[in-house]
């Protein structure tokens, strides 16, 4: 077995500034590279060669015929983490450090009240309706969108990032866990990497008008507060088709998309993906 104990953080700080074509420069052993800095609330992307078997702290990753295979840390994960690679009798174990991050506070104002605290004969409406976002983001498929290089899907003033513990009219709530990106009502959504369409729901209570895109491996990433909806549940969608409006349906005080990224059900922050705007 080789262990290898270090820290990688330098290694892949080294492979992001790195074109695509150069950053398979890996950090040696069965783990030919890793695209992304691990880190709270990012996701990455691991190369090894194919039918080699993969585990993040001992539990199985799925692995593509080729060889890829993802995975994401939470907003509140602080590491270590361990991966380790087998592929026949030889075994390579990497202990990931994450970096510190720190968060935000944001307080909004201005939210209609029955979206802060819920009237009773709500709570099962917004029940039902978490446990369809679970289902979809659950969704285990052999796409490999996640592969792409994302785009952003709406251009426009940031209001909101990963992470921000959040105030509504006063009241702390859970935190924020998209990138919240300002523009008119109507703008055209487009597909940041293709996918298939797992969930469409035209009004959702906290979050309006919601889209789910499954991108493969648990990859999913979710669109809320749309004023339309232009694709429908299995639908194929290729990067940069429109698939929907800006709005301010559910919990939101003007149009905006709030963006979200998950592998599985932890939420990671989309931006780890497309860099900044
Ligand atoms: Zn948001």
């Amino acid at each position: 077995m080789r262990i290898f104990p270090f820290a990688l953080i330098p290694l892949f700080l080294v492979a992001l500034l790195l074109p695509a074509a150069q950053a398979s420069e890996g950090p040696g052993g069965l783990l030919e590279s890793l695209r992304g800095e691990p880190a709270p609330g990012a996701l990455l992307i691991g190369k090894t060669a194919p039918g080699t078997r993969v585990q993040l702290d001992g539990k199985a990753l799925a692995v593509t015929e080729d060889g890829y295979f993802v995975f994401g840390f939470g907003r509140d994960d602080e590491g270590p983490a361990s991966l380790t690679l087998r592929h026949g009798d030889d075994t390579s174990r990497y202990d990931i450090t994450l970096a510190a991050r720190s968060w935000d506070i944001q307080r909004i104002e201005g939210v209609p009240q029955r979206t802060v605290t819920p009237p009773a004969e709500a709570l099962a409406r917004i029940s039902e309706e978490a446990s369809q976002v679970t289902a979809a983001r659950n969704t285990s498929s052999s796409l490999t969108g996640f592969r792409e290089d994302f785009i952003w899907p709406v251009r426009g003033r940031i209001t909101g990032v990963y992470g921000s513990q959040r105030i509504f009219n006063g009241e702390p709530r859970r935190p924020h866990y998209g990138v919240d990106i300002a523009a008119p009502t109507g703008t055209p959504i487009q597909a940041p990497a293709s996918g298939q369409v797992t969930l469409v729901h035209d009004d959702m209570f906290y979050s309006g008008g919601t889209l789910i895109i499954d991108h493969g491996l648990g990859v999913s990433s979710t669109y809320l507060h749309m004023s339309e909806i232009l694709v429908a549940e299995g639908d194929s969608v290729a990067q940069g088709d429109i698939i929907g409006k800006v709005g301010a349906t559910g919990r939101a005080t003007g149009p905006h998309l709030c963006w979200r990224l998950n592998w599985y059900q932890e939420r990671l922050d989309p931006r780890t993906l497309t860099g900044e705007m």
